[in-house]
């Protein structure tokens, strides 16, 4: 039996895109081990709801304190690492390097080291208001990486976040709201983006890259992949 270390998601941010992280973490286990074998994990899973409720309120303290009480549970579960499933929650992570021992798979660096293996600097990024706009996510894609990270007009922003809280994060895909995004996207590439990020993890729901003209980075497959990787002790 191959070892692994047990991972420890933070999930339910929302349990859509948390159901996605499952799957393709136990895939990458079962495509790289083989067999029957699964991924070792634990999953807290938040009531969206009261995350959603705090985050339009801006108690990004309160929303952390969340963080660390479900941080902390998993690492006394015994999880060897976290994998924040969500990159808007990425705001406080630092409350969670703050509170526990155990590393958290920051969701921006494997985005970040795809974009870079692929030779690109200059990238659109889609998500949330709060990721998009606020410095958390693109201060770290810029220093850490260097990428130039480009960010729809105010517009498209209002209408890329409503669509993600409105929509996504509540099971619903519907195709009006995909050719919002596929114009946004075309927009961007205008702008000069070579690659777009999709950073939010309910955007791979509505959007594939047959909607862009220019590589898209999906970081829920990005980030559950490097968990993978992670979990078995180094890529393939
Ligand atoms: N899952 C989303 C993200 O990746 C948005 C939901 C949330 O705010 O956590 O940013």
């Amino acid at each position: 039996m191959v070892e692994q270390a047990l991972i420890g998601l933070i999930g339910g941010l929302s349990w859509e895109s948390s159901a996605q992280y499952y799957r393709l973490i136990n895939e990458g286990v079962r495509d790289r081990v083989g067999g029957v074998a699964s991924a070792r994990s634990l999953m807290w899973s938040f009531d969206f709801a009261e995350i959603e409720a705090l985050q339009h309120v801006g108690d990004w303290g309160a929303l952390a304190g969340e963080l660390v009480v479900a941080a902390q549970a998993l690492e006394c579960g015994g999880a060897d690492f976290l994998v924040l499933c969500t990159n808007t929650m990425h705001r406080c992570a630092w409350a969670i390097d703050a509170a526990v021992k155990i590393p958290l798979l920051h969701i921006a660096d494997p985005t970040a080291q795809a974009i870079q293996a692929a030779g690109l600097t200059r990238v659109g990024l889609l998500g949330t208001a709060f990721t998009m706009e606020q410095d958390f996510y693109r201060g770290r894609l810029a220093d850490r990486f260097g990428l130039e990270v480009l960010i729809p007009e105010v517009e498209d922003r209002a209408a890329v976040h409503d669509i993600i809280y409105r929509e996504l994060v509540t099971g619903q895909v519907l195709d009006a709201s995909r050719e919002v995004y596929r114009a946004v996207i075309a927009r961007l590439v205008e702008r000069g983006a070579q690659a777009v990020i999709l950073g939010c993890t309910e955007i791979m729901l509505l959007v594939s890259q047959t909607d862009s003209s220019v590589p898209l980075f999906d970081t829920t497959a990005l980030h559950a992949q490097a968990a993978v990787e992670m979990a078995l002790g180094g890529p393939s």
